[in-house]
């Protein structure tokens, strides 16, 4: 194929200064980072799919944080101190992303967020609100007043069943995903970087000078960034990630639907929220750890029944309703919550691993990995 490239096809398109492996979330903001603090760089992005067909395109759209049960579990981790500014990454987060696009461009929608408590889980419900004053204070600084609060009332109001308490986040949002996407894309293409789609990079060669290896052709460049999330081992062997493959499905519109907002329900297993009156749901890899830790996108009756059994029996179990669509991304996980921002080796950057936060923490962490290759210019 590379062979079939003409003189000024090869000079023009196949040579950058940066190129960018993954037109993620985290690979858009490394790109609009890098192009506006120094508009001379040539910069391409490379991704494999026709759309970018990691996460990014594939998420809840929740612009979250965190819930009670999700903190006790990363404090357990990480401890208070690191878990303070593991928030204030996230919440910092949120808001450069706002910043850069609008509220308009991406839809947020700033409805609050809830964790839903089973009636088979009172001791982690009660446990949850012995900790609501403790992360009210831990987030207070960050974001200026208290954030949980016990809301049960509007388990009825809500229409839910066999639910035995909800504590509500009121500075929890939701984005629409496919618009924040849209819009990154056409804001990086209108800064001036270049976006190859159908572009999956085959190995990255560091000898005497830096190129990666595609089936389009072989690209020269003086840096790159790998910002393929779950993928990255392909490329960077060793990192300390894992796949989780994150199932999901949308109703069609339902009248009167009687929720808004963001819920997370068994310990953030399970995952939904209202869009266009429709229900989008997921979750469900605790019932296959094995089998959901995979690259590969797909379904399997066994999560997508236990989504629609939710559905039917807890979430709308007065509500008739259709399943429209169903779809499947994949996720990058690790040992240690914050994502890995490093230069693996002479001008190969890496930024991954947002561990399915990357609305809150991608922006970040593409303009963090932005600023390595700028100071090693
Ligand atoms: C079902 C689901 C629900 C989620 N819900 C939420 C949520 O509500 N809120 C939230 O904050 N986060 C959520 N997440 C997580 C969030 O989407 C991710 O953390 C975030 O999108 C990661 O962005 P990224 O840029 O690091 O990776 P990705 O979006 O995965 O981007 C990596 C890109 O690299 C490309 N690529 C891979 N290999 C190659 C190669 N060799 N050459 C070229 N390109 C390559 C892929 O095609 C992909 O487009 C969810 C994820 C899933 C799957």
């Amino acid at each position: 194929m590379s062979n079939q490239l003409s003189y000024w096809e090869l000079n023009s398109f196949f040579d950058f200064d940066v190129i960018i492996i993954g037109s993620g979330i985290v690979g858009l903001n490394a790109a609009i980072h890098l192009k506006k603090s120094e508009p001379s760089l040539k910069i391409a992005v490379l991704e494999s799919g026709f759309l970018p067909s990691g996460a990014s395109t594939k998420n809840a759209g929740f612009a979250c944080f965190g819930s009670i049960s999700e903190l006790m579990e990363q404090e357990r981790i990480c401890g208070w101190e690191n878990l303070a500014a593991l928030i204030d990454k996230r919440w910092k987060g949120l808001l450069k992303l706002k910043g850069i696009l609008g509220d308009k461009a991406i839809d947020y929608q700033p409805l609050g967020g809830y964790e839903l408590f089973k009636n088979d889980d009172i001791s982690l419900y009660e446990t949850c609100v012995s900790k609501i004053e403790h992360y009210n204070q831990l987030i207070k600084p960050i974001i200026g007043s208290n954030t949980f609060f016990i809301d049960n009332n509007k388990i009825k109001k809500f229409g839910f069943k066999s639910m035995y308490g909800l504590i509500a986040n009121r500075y929890e949002a939701q984005i629409d995903t496919g618009k924040m996407m849209f819009a990154l894309t056409q804001y990086v293409q209108s800064l001036g970087c270049f976006v190859f789609n159908n572009c999956e990079v085959e190995e990255i060669v560091n000898e005497t000078s830096l190129s990666v290896k595609t089936k389009q052709g072989i690209f020269k460049t003086r840096k790159v960034i790998v910002t393929t999330n779950a993928f990255v081992n392909k490329l960077i062997p060793d990192q300390d990630i894992k796949p989780g493959r994150g199932q999901v499905l949308i109703t069609k519109p339902i009248k009167n639907l009687k929720f808004e907002g963001t819920f997370h329900y068994d310990k953030g297993y399970y995952y939904f929220r209202n869009i266009n009156d429709r229900v989008l749901l997921g979750g469900g890899r605790n019932l296959d750890f094995k089998a959901e830790e995979t690259t590969t996108l797909g379904l399997t009756p066994k999560i997508q029944n236990a989504l629609e059994k939710l559905l039917k029996e807890v979430i709308l179990p007065d509500t008739d309703f259709e399943i429209d669509y169903r779809w499947s991304g994949i996720m990058a996980f690790g040992n240690r919550l914050e994502p890995i921002v490093t230069e693996t080796s002479p001008n190969i950057f890496c930024a991954v691993r947002c561990n399915g936060m990357g609305i809150a923490m991608g922006s970040q962490t593409g303009e963090d990995v932005a600023e390595l290759v700028l100071k090693s210019l």
